[in-house]
Formats: structure tokens, C-alpha cells, sequence
């Protein structure tokens, strides 16, 4: 169905937004630490026509099958902790930006996406900022992609109702093509970064396990509660803040050991940064391992798929590997050379059947351009 046949007229425009692969800085946004994604190149589009009433019809592809078409609603309807559903993500953007005072009409909106959903390269923000630019350059709203991000991260938080933190919308909108973002969470302070892999002849291979546990919800939950505790116990406001001598402070050795994940990731991204500076790509490998064995010891949100992606990825001749995103299933990311990709994807695969794993979705990743305008 194209937007054509879903809503009988031709599109005005069509915006792309990309998921996002966060190099390194996993759980530490929500400690008010740093992050280091990029943009992948696969986007979400939202093919938009403004209509004359205050009517918000929204249709996408990768909707349930057993979802309604169309969803449609009036834009003065829209009240924040209904049931969410995928179409919350949409009408979201365009309560927030209403309740920001922004003059936003009726639209007919078909999302399209080759971004994988629920994998942690950020599907939900990639919607939301598609449509969030549509509706900014349709509505003539003078926002900038910092304060757009803010509004979609609003949807997501208060409409949605999903807890999420600041970075998925910023990489989505700020990111440069051949570039990662060092991003500070507690300042807001973007800076881009060089990581020009595809001349020094490296990718970024992403192995989508098909996992996709429930528990990832329950657990974000419970180690953010963990990393507030700690936060609290050796007296900084957030654990950003903390080194990893404050450890001794807090009496519980699970929350010690969340804790620790943070601190010394907050510290993988500061290495990384410094790395990508001075173009010595190939010494990043070991830190992502590294950072793997804190999520999977410490922090403890790996599971048997993502261990066996990373460790055989690593054996197969990535330089490094680790799981991305909230954990218990999704994506890995490894490292590799480029002419590596066949054996390292070959190996991955063969080890996933020989333990009756469904098969691993394989894909090469280079820093991609942010959200635009397409059509
Ligand atoms: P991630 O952002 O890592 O992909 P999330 O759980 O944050 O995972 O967001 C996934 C949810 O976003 C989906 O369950 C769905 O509700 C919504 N979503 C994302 N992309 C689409 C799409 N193209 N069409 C419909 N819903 C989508
Ligand atoms: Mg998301």
C-alpha cells in the first residue's frame, strides 16, 4: 500500500529519519553521562499531506497485522496514558508539539521503515523524528533538531509513557553522515566526531539476534532504581559523578556492581572519543569487548544469543564486539574489517544453527547521514 492508495492523493513531501547505533555509552544517559551513537542508513519515512480539518490519519506498513489500517483522531482527542499502541509513537509527536503551543493541522501520514523494530537501534525515535520534521517544515515551526528532539522525546516519555532517554532523538536529528556524536546528557553538549571507518577499510557489522525478550522492560526499570540507589548511597547526584573508589560506599554488592558498569562506561566513552580523534579505529575493538563484559557481568542484561554473536564474531576477526541497546535479545555490534564481513556473518550464522538459535539477521553499518527532508 503507498500513500496513494491508503489515502487516495499524493504525498507533499517525505522525511527520513535514521535508527541509531550507540557506539559506546550503553546505560549511562539516564546517569547524566556520556553517549557516543551514529546514525545507521536505514530510516524511517513519513509521506505527509496536510488536510484542511484537525484530523491526524496515520497507516504503516510494519503496523500489526491485526492493527487497524488507518488510525485517525482529532488533534483536540489526544490525551496522553491511553493504551499505547505503534500509533502512539505518531499521535505522540503531535500532542507534544500542540502542547507546546506550535500550530499543527490535520495530516495524512504513511510510515515506512527498514529499521529494525525493537532491536535497540532505535525504531521509535526514528518514527518519531520522521514525523516530527514533516510536521516542523509542513507547519513552518521554528524549531532547531535540539529542541525537536526534546518534543520527541516528550511524546515517547509522557504520551507513549516509555521512560527513554534524550539520545535516540538527538542522533536521529543531529547526526552527520561519516560522523558519531559525543553527546553529554547532563549538558546537552553535542560535539561531532570524525569516525571516517569505510577509508581506514572497517565497518560496523550488527548482528540482530531476532531476540526479542519482554523482560527488557521490567529490568530497564529495576537498574534504573539500582543506579539511583547508588547514586544516593555514596552522595552524588547521579553516577555520573561517582569514581570507582566511591564503590566502597554502597552496602549492596548487586547495586555495587550496576553501579560500576556505569562508571567505567562513562569512561569507555570518554576513551572511545579520544580514539576516534586521533583515527586509532582499531584500538576501539577491545573497549566495546570490554564494555560487553560489564553489561553481561555487572550489569547483567546479556543473554546466550548475544554472548555467542560477540564471542564468535571476536573469534571469527572482529576486533571487538559487544550487545547494543536495552539487552536480553537485539542487536550486537562488532567491529570488523570490511573484508572480513562474509567469514565473521558465515561463522555467526553456522554457530546460531549448531545451537538451534533462529537465524541472525546480518548487516554492515557506516556512520550515515542524519533526518532530512527526501521528497
Ligand atoms: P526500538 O526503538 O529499539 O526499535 P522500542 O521498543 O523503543 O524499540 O520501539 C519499538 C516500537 O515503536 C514498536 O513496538 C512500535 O510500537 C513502534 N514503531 C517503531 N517503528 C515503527 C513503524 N515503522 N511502524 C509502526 N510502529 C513502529
Ligand atoms: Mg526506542
Amino acid at each position: 500500500m503507498d500513500f496513494l492508495q491508503t489515502f487516495g492523493r499524493q504525498p507533499e513531501g517525505i522525511w527520513a529519519a535514521p535508527g541509531r547505533l550507540n557506539i559506546i555509552g550503553e546505560f549511562t544517559d539516564y546517569n547524566d553521562g556520556l553517549v557516543l551513537p551514529m546514525a545507521i542508513d536505514a530510516v524511517t519515512t513519513a509521506s505527509v499531506a496536510r488536510r484542511d480539518d484537525d484530523v491526524i490519519r496515520i497507516s504503516s506498513l510494519a503496523a500489526p497485522a491485526t492493527a487497524t489500517p488507518v488510525v485517525a483522531s482529532r488533534i483536540c482527542d489526544l490525551t496522553p496514558g491511553g493504551v499505547a499502541s505503534w500509533s502512539s509513537y505518531a499521535f505522540g509527536v503531535v500532542w507534544a508539539m500542540n502542547e507546546a503551543g506550535l500550530v499543527v493541522g490535520g495530516v495524512d501520514v504513511l510510515i515506512e521503515s527498514n529499521v529494525p523494530i525493537g532491536a535497540g537501534l532505535s525504531s521509535s525515535a526514528a518514527l518519531e523524528c520522521a514525523l516530527g520534521l514533516a510536521l516542523r517544515d509542513l507547519f513552518a515551526s521554528p524549531l532547531s533538531p535540539r529542541e525537536l528532539a526534546r518534543l520527541c522525546q516528550r511524546a515517547e516519555n509522557a504520551y507513549v509513557g516509555v521512560p527513554s532517554g534524550i539520545m535516540d532523538q538527538t542522533a536521529s536529528l543531529c547526526c552527520i553522515e561519516g560522523h558519531a556524536i559525543e553527546f553529554d546528557t547532563r549538558s546537552g553538549e553535542i560535539e561531532q566526531v570524525d569516525f571516517d571507518l569505510s577509508t581506514a577499510g572497517l565497518e560496523l557489522l550488527v548482528i540482530d539476534t531476532q531476540v526479542r525478550h519482554q523482560l527488557a522492560t521490567s529490568a530497564y526499570g529495576d537498574r534504573r532504581s539500582a543506579c539511583e540507589f547508588a547514586a544516593k548511597a555514596i552522595g552524588v547526584k547521579a553516577l555520573r559523578d561517582a569514581t570507582l573508589s566511591d564503590l566502597e560506599k554502597v552496602p549492596d554488592d548487586v547495586v555495587r556492581r550496576r553501579a560500576r558498569h556505569v562508571i567505567t562506561e562513562n569512561e569507555r566513552v570518554v576513551e572511545v572519543a579520544a580514539l576516534l580523534r586521533s583515527k586509532h579505529y582499531v584500538e576501539v575493538g577491545p573497549i566495546l569487548s570490554a564494555a560487553h563484559q560489564s553489561l553481561k557481568e555487572d550489569f547483567e542484561v546479556s543473554c546466550a544469543e548475544l554472548d555467542l554473536a560477540v564471542d564468535i564474531a571476536i573469534s571469527a576477526g572482529a576486533f571487538g564486539a559487544r550487545m547494543v541497546g536495552g539487552g536480553f535479545g537485539g542487536c550486537v555490534i562488532a567491529l570488523i574489517r570490511s573484508e572480513d564481513q562474509r567469514t565473521i556473518e558465515r561463522s555467526v550464522t553456522a554457530a546460531f544453527a549448531s545451537r538451534g538459535f533462529t537465524p541472525p539477521r546480518i548487516f554492515g553499518a557506516l556512520p550515515a547521514a542524519g533526518a532530512r527532508r527526501i521528497a
